[in-house]
């Protein structure tokens, strides 16, 4: 039985990317006492100054407020963030290596760097998107220098970016893998104030939380290829995705969501978490046929619409296109395996002019391509002198534009739409010539 009562810990949260700087702001919301480590001295540096690294909507309120009052503090040196510390979080990097796999590198460096500096029992939670085993090793790794009791849990996070603050706050669930009583009743203890409306915290043993989270993760990713393929048989046989969409949507074994047909996922999440699965089933000779084609066929999507852009143009020497979104999805800055920079690759190498807009990525995307590309302030201002539109990113402000206004600023009235954003009725009505992905083209 959960008490009511509960005691504010002091968390150290060791990576403060996305998730660890989400993780310790909303903890420090709890009442907790929160000090975030980096080993990047430039993020702390301006963390400290009350700069935010990142954009994800609300955070910005609860970190200035949680700064302010005494909550939340940050520093590069992993000894000082962790002194007092009942539990510690990982939530550090945990990239494809050059085959393919989940790099350790940072999670076990760290994990090393913990033993010799615990002074106490402690709970050390890793949060980072880990292969099946991997507390064991970290475990094994800490205990190398540990002169104290401590455990280790495994508690991946499955926030969205975008909507992180509030996945965060109000959690669909919790996955907790542990076998240690000790450790089970603190981690239940911090998550109590996010589970109050009654969703759970479901405690398993280490191996099968560690799978849980590539499971979800590689299902969303198949659910999105598969609606994709489907999409693309759509055009072939003259049949409509949406229609179909909701069609299957209806069906409450199906659902609703994760069926919008597009030019693929990308994201730091799911094309690294299903490359992981498949080669860590690999490893214990299980080949998993599934992930495999998921990988093949999201590929391919992202430049899905690139045959239709030559088809149309003949030539891309010369033309001009403006690009509205680069980030992976919207209400993020987070451009990493974004299909928008796939396609402006390929519209660089055929010899086109690029004019973007994206309301948060610009910066991110002006680090990779320099003046190679031009951005734009307002989206109707990358429409200048362009030969076409093409929309990699579903921003809502993408979504009902003025059209009187796309038309004047776009006299060409071409739209290449990567995520089906508009009534084929009204591009017809309005004389667009109209691409989209698996539905009928419109010719204006
Ligand atoms: P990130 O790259 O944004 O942040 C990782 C941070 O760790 C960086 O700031 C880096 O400087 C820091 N770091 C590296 N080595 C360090 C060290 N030795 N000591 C202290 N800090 C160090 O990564 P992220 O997006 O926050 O992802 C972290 C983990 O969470 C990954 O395993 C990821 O798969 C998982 N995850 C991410 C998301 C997401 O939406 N981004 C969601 C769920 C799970």
């Amino acid at each position: 039985m959960r008490l009511n009562f509960r005691e504010d810990m002091k968390i150290a949260v060791v990576g403060t990317g996305y998730v660890g700087l989400v993780t310790g702001t909303c903890f420090a919301e709890t009442g907790n006492t929160v000090t975030c480590v980096d080993i990047d001295e430039g993020k702390i540096d301006n963390l400290n100054k009350g700069i935010l690294p990142i954009y994800e909507r609300g955070l910005a309120t609860f970190f200035h407020r949680n700064q302010r009052e005494g909550r939340l503090f940050f520093t590069t040196r992993l000894a000082e963030g962790i002194v007092d510390a009942k539990i510690i979080f990982l939530a550090l990097p945990t990239p494809p290596g050059e085959d393919g796999s989940a790099d350790l590198k940072y999670v076990l460096k760290v994990a090393g760097d913990l033993g010799p500096l615990l002074t106490d029992y402690v709970v050390v939670v890793d949060k980072s998107t880990v292969p099946v085993g991997t507390s064991e090793k970290v475990a094994a790794k800490i205990r190398e220098k540990a002169k104290v009791e401590f455990d280790v849990v495994s508690n991946p996070e499955f926030l969205r970016e975008g909507v992180a603050v509030e996945d965060f706050m109000k959690p669909e669930r919790v996955i907790v893998g542990t076998q240690s009583a000790r450790a089970k009743k603190i981690i239940d203890q911090l998550y109590a104030p996010f589970v109050r409306q009654g969703n759970p915290i479901i405690f398993m043993d280490e191996r099968s939380a560690e799978l849980t989270k590539y499971a979800a993760n590689s299902f969303l990713a198949t659910k999105i290829t598969f609606m994709n393929e489907i999409a693309n048989l759509c055009e072939v046989v003259g049949a409509d995705i949406d229609a179909v969409r909701i069609g299957i949507g209806t069906d409450s074994r199906i659902g609703k969501r994760f069926l919008f047909a597009g030019i693929g996922y990308g994201g730091s999440c799911f094309p690294k978490d299903v490359q992981a699965l498949e080669k860590s089933a690999g490893d214990v000779n299980y080949d998993f046929k599934i992930l495999k084609a998921v990988m093949e066929v999201n590929e391919i999507q992202k430049v899905a619409l690139m045959p239709r852009v030559k088809k149309h143009f003949g030539s891309l020497k010369g033309k001009t296109i403006a690009m509205w979104g680069l980030s992976f999805k919207p209400h993020t800055d987070d451009i990493r395996e974004a299909p928008a920079l796939y396609n402006i690759d390929q519209f660089l190498k055929e010899g086109a002019r690029v004019k973007a807009h994206d309301p948060e990525a610009m910066d991110n995307v002006r680090k990779i391509y320099g003046d190679k590309i031009e951005f734009c302030e307002g989206p109707y201002q990358a429409l200048h002198e362009a030969d076409a539109l093409f929309i990699s990113t579903e921003w809502p402000e993408y979504r009902t534009p003025d059209f009187e206004k796309l038309s004047l600023a776009l006299p060409s009235k071409v739209i290449f739409d990567g995520r089906n954003l508009y009534d084929l009725s009204a591009m017809k009505e309005l004389g667009f010539t109209y691409f989209s992905i698996g539905r009928e083209t419109i010719y204006g």
